[in-house]
């Protein structure tokens, strides 16, 4: 479970600082995969890497099941990120992407991380690429091993910060069903930011709709759709963004 408590993130001095996040109140339940949208500059980005500890809010609390985490660093929360870039380490290998995190925060042993990554990279499609480097995989399966890179630390949280952005429509859809299988399969509670339409109305339990770092309505795809709370989530939702 995850809980926002009035969070705001401002950027800048005082007197002309930006509001990236303002004022967001949330609460996300366990296995709960929530779609976040909104224009260009509306906080998404901001609000998840401040989930992940990576800004600190300038206001507000934030909790990862009752832990209250404002203070804990990256590390320390137990969640894994994926971004729109994959941001793959070039000369590792595949395996060794995705045992890097396991080794430096963990005290497992070489084989047991060996043990891990192998099983990840069996759910994600990837065990015959564990020895190439990113270099030398399509879009699809680079976007698999960060994916495996993720799940291999069997984190309690994933954030997804627009990940299949990079991808050509079909290996989109293909990973959209993907992402919900892996979803469903692991129980994690997710958190999922997107520009398309069809990743937002489908994918979610819930959808988060921000403008200017403000909540505008929290609810299910369909709610969100058929009864906006306002104008400006009628004009977003079933416009393409
Ligand atoms: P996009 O859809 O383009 O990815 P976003 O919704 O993810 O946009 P953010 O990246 O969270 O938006 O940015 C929210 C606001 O905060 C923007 O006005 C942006 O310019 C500002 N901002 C983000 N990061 C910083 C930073 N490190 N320093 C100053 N301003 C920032
Ligand atoms: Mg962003």
């Amino acid at each position: 479970r995850i809980t926002l408590d009035d969070v705001t993130k401002r950027f800048g001095d005082d007197g002309d600082a930006v509001v990236a996040v303002d004022d967001v109140s949330l609460d996300i339940a366990d296995g709960e995969f929530v779609v976040f949208v909104g224009p260009s500059g509306s906080g998404k980005s901001t609000l998840m890497r401040t989930v992940a500890g990576l800004e600190t809010q300038s206001e507000g609390d934030v909790y990862i099941g009752d832990t209250l985490v404002n203070q804990l660093g990256p590390r320390a929360r137990d969640i894994a990120m994926v971004f729109q870039n994959y941001a793959l380490y070039p000369n590792m290998t595949v395996e060794e992407n995705m045992s890097f995190g396991l080794k430096m925060s963990t005290d497992l042993s070489k084989s047991e991380i060996a043990d891990q990554v192998a099983s990840a990279a069996e759910m994600m499609g990837i065990g015959k690429l564990l020895d190439n480097k990113p270099g030398e995989l399509s879009g699809g399966q680079q976007q698999r091993v960060a994916l495996g890179r993720a799940i291999v630390r069997d984190p309690n949280v994933f954030l997804m910060d627009e990940p299949l952005s990079n991808l050509d429509a079909k290996l989109r859809a293909s990973m959209r069903t993907e992402i919900n299988r892996l979803q469903n399969e692991l129980g994690v509670t997710t958190l999922y930011v997107t520009h398309d339409q069809t990743e937002a109305m489908t994918m979610g339990d819930r959808l988060v709709v921000l403008n200017f770092g403000e909540l505008q309505q929290v609810g299910t795809p369909l709610e969100c759709f058929y009864r906006p709370a306002n104008r400006f989530v009628a004009g977003f939702i079933g416009s393409p963004s």
